[in-house]
Order: C-alpha cells, then structure tokens, then sequence
C-alpha cells in the first residue's frame, strides 16, 4: 500500500505517530521489581491519569492494563516519592553554582580549592559554602590571614557547612565596614584574634553584615539555581521537598517555571519571615499547576550545635555561654495570632533544648485549650530535648522535621558540646517515634549533600559513611526500616497536609514513585548509600529515568 514516497508515506508516518501517541494518556505499568507500598510490598503498579489505579500481583495488573507502556524494573525497588521535609532549594542550586567546599580537609585544601576557583572565575566576589573543620589535621578554624595569603584583592565569603558561620577574608571585613570596634549585634558574634582584630570568623546574626555587602545573586543567576536544584533532585530521586525560609523572589521564579511546565518536582514552600505577608493574610495558597504550594511561615529560634549558637538549657560542656536566642515570645506571638487566622503553618528552627522548650512553650500558648493537632506545626531540627519536652510533640501534635545525617555529622563534636547527659535526648528519632510524634525526615541541603539514600542509611544506622560510629553516638536512636520510609515519605505528606493523596502506593492516590535500584528495606546498610536512582515519577510523569 505504501509506496514509500509522496503523500502516502507522510500519511503512514503520520498514522504511525497517531499510533504510538494516542489522544488518552495511557496506562503506564511498572512490574519486574518489588514495590514497597507503605503498607506493604506488591509485585505490580498501574498508572492511570497521574493517579495509582492499581497495586498487586503482575498478572492481574496486565489484566486491568489498557494500552499500557510496561516499564521493567529490572529488580529494582519502588517506594511511595520520597520528599525532602526540610531544604533550601535556592541553596541548593547556588551551591552547585558557587564554590563548593563540600568534602574539604584541611586549611591547605581550602586555599588551593579557592586558588583554583579564583583562576577559573577571575572577577568579582568569591562566595562558597560548605567547610567544616572537624576533621581537619591543623585542628583549628580557618581565619582571614589563611584566605588573604591567597585572594587579598577580591572579597572572599566561605560559610561554614551549617550556614551559622562564615570567614571572610581582609577585603570582605572591609567591604562589610568590620574592624575592631565594630560591636556584635544581636544574636551575633565577630570572633577576634590574641591582638584583638576581626579574625574573619563571624556567627549567626553576624553574618548578615557581610551577606547584605555583596552583590545579591541576579534574577538569572537565582532562576538558573532553582532550576539546577530541581533537576538535581529528580535525579536523586526525590519526589518533593519541603523548601525552607523562602523568598518572595524566589515564589515568583518558581510560580513562573511551574507555568511554562518546568517544574519537575512538588515545593511545598515556608517563607522568610520577611516575606510572609501573604501566607499569613490570606493563607496557604498555590500555582495552578499545585505543584508549588505556599504553607506557611519558617522562624529560628536559636543557632546551630557546631558554633556553640543552639540555645540550651544549661552552659555548654567545652566553653562558657549557653547560646543564641534569635526570636523573641512577643514576636512569636504576634506571627502565631495572623497564622491562626490565616490557617497558615508555622515551622520553627530549634536545635538546643531550650531553643525547643521555648518553641514548644510558644506553640502551646497559642494553640490554648482548642489543641494543635490540626494545625501540624512543626519544629525544624528538635536536635537536642530535655526529657521533660520530648513526649510534648505527640501530645501537643507538634511535628518533629529532623535530618538524619545531621546526627552523623555533629556526633564528632556533640558530645564535647554537650556532656555525657544531654546526649539521651539529641537527635532522638527513636525516642520521639515511641511517644506517637510524626517524624518528618528531610536533608537540610545546603547543609548536608541532600540524597534520600544518604539519609536512610544514616535513619536506620546512625553510622557516618565510612562505617564509624562513636561510643556515645546512641546507636539504640537507630530506626526501623519501615519507620525511615514513613520518616521520607508518609510523615512529609502529613506535615503539609498531603496525606489524603500522597505518602503511600494505593489506588486513588497520586503517582509519586521513587526507584532505586537496591531495595532499601532488605540489604545490608553499607549498600544503602550506593542504591542508584532508576526512576522518578511525579504525578504519573515520568522526570528523572536511568540511562542505560
Ligand atoms: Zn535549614
């Protein structure tokens, strides 16, 4: 019939596309792995209209397929999306963008890691992120001299992994108007050296002295870092991410992306306090494609463990002072009163255990005899509780939002920080699980590396990634392997009020599915970490495939 030229083999190539594309979206059929639906396991998953339309065994999901696509899994394993309850999208996509000191081991390293950066980027402003000294041989931190001996002409801005800390060289103290009489302010700190100098290392509150000197990033720059970041997650496996202290600016590059379809992943978004009018007048709102979502507020309570900022109860264990408190009750109750109103959601960073004690205080004065229950507020970090706090969340129905590998990090300096006694109650998922409190999981990226397989290990292990783990680093805080899946996937649903359709695998629900190609609720934790990302699927759309 055809004839392999003319008008009929453009009809035959038309009719041939018609064919493979047919006008109803069809079924998309995953069989040939296990697929842990959060319920249980299934051999066999059938997507119909961005929806799950069923689960169970392969032959009866042929069955209930019509033109389905059939993706193989080749022994891989699908979980209900794992979401990311707790990161910094932009910083995410910045840090990808900026100098990346992640892994960095020593002030040598530094300096040439920054010497090779200057070279291939030679004007302008360094900014990096992403050292920590706790494992460095010179056993100090680094200071601006260290920096000055290798850009004196150029400001150079590093923050610390945590984004508590920083160190600037000569030219960026300068360009900030920091020198020796320059007063901290509050809830901050500019370190000095024996001669009574800035020694470049400046803390919390500090920071923005130097962060509002530099040129802010352009639109372009901050659309190409969402952008990145969100590619990036996909290809991690990530179904979601909870994005933390969020910007206006950052609302409409994200709203805008969303519309042109290019939004690969659902951002449920908590914004800077600066720029919650909108949530706390009108409420949660989203874009018409729903998959970027306003929630509510994100606050900090307190600083962070590693630079002695986490506010606490009692003086620290290895220097004086007992931390930081960045927010006062009349400014909670304040920002509590117009999201009560609103419906909005509150999310506090508290990591010492005053800094919670204080939140949950805050949390109960608000909530008054009606309860919290409804509301799932929620605590950012809840690293370190007193025991009198730590039954608190359930009965208050306060969520604990907690980032497993931040355990693993800070269990090399922790115990110095905080004494034999305080560590029962820190980083205590376990504890936290046996009251009844969701426990949210998430990565705090920037922070840490901001990969699910990396979190889960760390969950269910509590181990740092060569395998170490410390004598007092309270393994018996180790989770199940079905508590570390609810923790990535069940609790973030919950914790943004997504759990009448997302969070498990059963029919009805949306078809947010996470592959990995080892099954992480059977192999041994040392293979947890390098599980690859097979698929992504989000909304019944496929956003990140392995090629093979
Ligand atoms: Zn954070």
């Amino acid at each position: 019939m055809r004839d392999g030229t003319g008008l009929g083999a453009i009809l035959g190539a038309t009719l041939s596309v018609m064919m493979a594309l047919p006008v109803a979206a069809s079924d998309l059929l995953l069989i040939g792995g296990t697929v842990h639906t959060g319920k249980g396991t299934a051999e066999a998953i059938l997507i119909r209209d961005a929806r799950i339309a069923f689960v169970g065994p392969a032959a009866q999901a042929r069955l209930a397929a019509s033109n389905a696509r059939i993706v193989d899994l080749h022994h891989a394993a699908a979980f209900p999306g794992f979401v990311d309850a707790h990161g910094h999208l932009t910083g995410i996509g910045m840090r990808e963008l900026t100098l990346a000191l992640e892994g960095t081991a020593s002030i040598k390293d530094l300096q040439s890691r920054l010497a090779a950066y200057a070279k291939a980027h030679p004007e302008g402003p360094i900014i990096g992120s992403g050292w920590i000294e706790t494992h460095w041989p010179e056993k100090r931190f680094p200071n601006r001299a260290d920096l000055d001996a290798v850009i004196a002409d150029r400001p150079v801005w590093l923050k610390r992994a945590d984004g508590h800390a920083g160190i600037a060289n000569s030219a960026a103290l300068a360009l900030a108007g920091i020198d020796r009489n320059t007063a901290d302010p509050d809830g901050g700190r500019i370190e000095h050296d024996a001669a009574g100098l800035p020694s470049g290392m400046v803390i919390d509150h500090a920071l923005g002295l130097i962060d509002t000197r530099l040129p802010p990033p352009t639109p372009a720059m901050r659309r190409a870092a969402l952008q990145r970041a969100m590619a990036l997650y996909a290809a991690r496996g990530w179904t979601g991410i909870h994005n933390m202290s969020v910007t206006a600016d950052d609302i409409a590059v994200l709203t805008e992306l969303a519309g042109q379809g290019k939004v690969p992943i659902r951002i449920d978004n908590f914004m800077t306090p600066e720029d919650s009018e909108r949530v706390l007048s009108d409420g949660p709102w989203s874009d018409p494609s729903g998959m970027v979502r306003i929630r509510g507020v994100k606050l900090y309570a307190d600083g962070a463990l590693g630079s002695r900022g986490a506010a606490l109860l009692q003086p620290y264990s290895d220097a004086p002072g007992n931390g930081l408190v960045l927010t006062s009750s009349e400014h909670y109750a304040t920002i509590f009163a117009a999201a009560l109103k609103a419906h909005a959601q509150i999310a506090v960073h508290a990591i010492g255990d005053r800094g919670n004690r204080l939140v949950l205080d805050a949390f109960q004065k608000a909530f008054g005899s009606a309860g919290g229950a409804a509301l799932r507020w929620r605590i950012e970090h809840a690293q370190i509780l007193d025991a009198a706090d730590l039954p608190r969340f359930a009965e208050m129905g306060v969520i604990a939002s907690m980032q497993p590998s931040h355990a693993v990090d800070d269990f090399y300096f922790a115990p110095a920080r905080l004494g034999a006694a305080r560590l029962t109650g820190a980083y205590a998922w376990k504890s936290l699980l046996a009251t009844g409190a969701v426990v949210a999981g998430g990565t705090d990226a920037p922070v840490e590396k901001g990969d699910p397989r990396i979190e889960f290990y760390a969950a269910v292990y509590r181990h740092d990634l060569g395998g170490f783990a410390g004598p007092d680093w309270h393994l018996e805080q180790a989770v199940s392997r079905d508590q570390a899946l609810r923790m990535f996937t069940a609790a973030p649903a919950y914790a943004v009020f997504r759990d009448n359709d997302l969070g498990t695998l059963e029919v009805g629900h949306i078809a947010d599915i996470s592959v990995f190609s080892a099954d992480l609720m059977t192999v041994p934790p040392k293979e947890i970490p390098g599980a690859r990302t097979v698929l992504t699927i989000v909304g019944g759309r496929i956003v990140y495939q392995e090629k093979r």
